[in-house]
């Protein structure tokens, strides 16, 4: 088994801790060779019997002018053709804006998308449960999982649900 994977979210949700953290764990091939032109391979992890391959997308922030436009097309053409997104929020107890531009944009796009709740280190289990509840009933994700990068919990429940996408 093997498929791509690309990672979204608001800047300092903890998408660059959580690609080391998959990555660094399991030694991995770290490459930066572009694939094509539009996609740009960040690194892959790879097991016994199955490669997940960890995408970079141009940033989705909102547009203030016609090059961001076209960013934002661009992020939702790598956005499809990727096997599963991880769309990353950190343990803010609401949806900011940063957030609703995103899931605007998701919303376009068919490939499955996983919320990865992260920075659950930072938060007890009734907070969590909020947060949990906020997105819970959001047609957008095929999946939720809450994680800390930071401190590596769970990371392999996370890959599973990757899996079970590719
Ligand atoms: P990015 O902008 O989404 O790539 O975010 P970074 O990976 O650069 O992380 C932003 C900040 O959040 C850094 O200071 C990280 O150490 C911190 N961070 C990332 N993941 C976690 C986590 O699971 N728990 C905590 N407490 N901090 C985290
Ligand atoms: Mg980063």
């Amino acid at each position: 088994k093997s498929g791509f994977v690309t990672i979204v979210g608001r800047p300092n949700v903890g998408k660059s801790t959580l690609m080391n953290q998959i990555i660094g764990e399991k030694i991995a091939i770290m490459s930066d060779k572009p694939q094509t032109t539009r996609n740009k391979i960040q690194s892959v992890y790879t097991e016994n019997d199955f490669q997940i391959v960890f995408i970079d997308t141009p940033g989705i922030h909102k547009p203030k002018h016609k090059l961001g436009e076209y960013m934002v097309r661009a992020a939702k053409d790598t956005l499809g053709e990727v096997d599963a997104i991880l769309f990353v929020v950190d343990e803010s107890p609401s949806i900011g804006p940063g957030d609703e531009f995103i899931m605007e944009v998701l919303k376009d796009v068919r490939t499955p998308i996983i919320l990865v709740m992260n920075k659950i280190d930072k938060i007890d289990q009734e907070k969590f449960n909020a947060l949990y509840s906020l997105y819970k009933d959001k047609e957008l994700f095929s999946d939720i999982v809450g994680i800390s990068a930071l401190e590596g919990a769970n990371l392999q429940v996370l890959i599973d649900k990757i899996i079970d996408f590719l």
